[in-house]
């Protein structure tokens, strides 16, 4: 290996990996509204998806709800970073809740856009998966002009009033390939359906997939630092394996590594998902030093200089009163 190292064990650590600007805003955002006004604040969903970071906040006197009804009257509550449907807004506000909305910027370019073909009168195909919180706020733009597709069962059965008036539109943090397929099944089926305007999958995405990419094909084994839940973390896993590599794992801690992952293996890769804080990062290349694995080489395919300002409400120091 290039270090001389003699057991030829070496780490290719992807970047981009971790934090995305969504993310560090959406963390933030809760951060100062727990020093402005104090706990508890209510935060509706996982602010982002990573155990750790929702552990730590809600140590801090964050209060995680599924829904605003679980939020007493007048109290502040965040909507998450995934986004909330005009009907959660509408609750909020019956509610009489002091609402900040932590939604990724790059969520709501989606959601008026969903605004915008539903306002034209199109079908809009959503690429996304069941369940998925982003995908319910984005539907529930415009539930009536919206189906979503999420397997090739899902294009086979979705239909449409006029076949010349068809868009696809996608949640944010999915695989770039596998979404490319499912728009070619669906255009096999209606020819004339519009692209989006611009992207929907975000920068953070793709460039987590190019980087893990880059390196797969040359690791025995990738280990992905990444929630369960968090969309595009088992992306990543999925990408590494697509690529080459020979094996792949989400884990949440290093501590989660099974140590027979690492049997006969010479090369890790290790990066992490958009929602995942660099320190869990380190932990897991400090696990990997003590069996012999210090040699780390960052593979880097770019650089992000992306970053978004703070909701309107932080800004002017006064939550929205809707
Ligand atoms: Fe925004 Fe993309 Fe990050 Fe989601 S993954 S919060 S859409 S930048």
């Amino acid at each position: 290996s290039p270090s001389g190292d003699q057991n030829g064990k070496r780490v290719l650590l992807a970047k981009p990996r971790g934090y995305c600007a969504g993310v560090d805003r959406a963390v933030i955002t809760v951060e100062k509204a727990l020093e402005m006004y104090g706990p508890p604040v209510y935060v509706r969903k996982e602010i982002v998806h990573n155990r750790h970071v929702v552990d730590t906040l809600r140590e801090r006197g964050v209060i995680f709800v599924d829904e605003t009804t679980e939020v007493p009257e007048g109290a502040l509550v965040v909507f998450s970073a995934h986004g909330v449907s005009p009907a959660v807004h509408e609750e909020a506000e019956k509610r009489n809740l002091r609402t900040i909305d932590a939604t990724c910027p790059l969520v709501t370019k989606v959601h008026k856009e969903v605004n915008r073909f539903a306002r034209d009168d199109y079908d809009i195909m959503l690429i996304g998966h069941h369940g998925h919180e982003e995908v319910e706020g984005t539907s529930g733009e415009a539930p009536e002009h919206v189906q979503l597709v999420d397997t090739p069962e899902d294009v086979a059965q979705v239909q449409v009033r006029d076949p010349s008036k068809v868009v696809w539109l996608s949640q944010t943090t999915l695989s770039v390939d596998e979404t490319m397929q499912r728009v070619d099944q669906l255009r096999e089926r209606f020819p004339e359906i519009a692209d989006p305007p611009s992207d929907d999958i975000c920068y953070a995405t793709s460039n987590r997939q190019v980087a893990v990419k880059a390196m797969a094909a040359e690791c025995d084994l990738v280990l992905v630092v990444g929630s369960r839940n968090s969309s595009n973390s088992q992306r990543l896993v999925e990408v590494a394996l697509q690529a080459g590599a020979s094996d792949a794992h989400l884990i949440d801690y290093a501590s989660e590594v099974d140590p027979t992952w690492l049997d006969g293996v010479e090369t890790v890769g290790v990066t992490s998902g958009a929602s995942v804080p660099d320190v869990l990062v380190m932990e897991l290349l400090d696990y990997l030093a003590g069996r012999g694995w210090e040699d780390v080489q960052e593979v880097t395919t770019a650089n992000e200089k992306i970053s978004f300002a703070l909701p309107r409400e932080l800004r002017t120091g006064r939550e929205d009163k809707r």
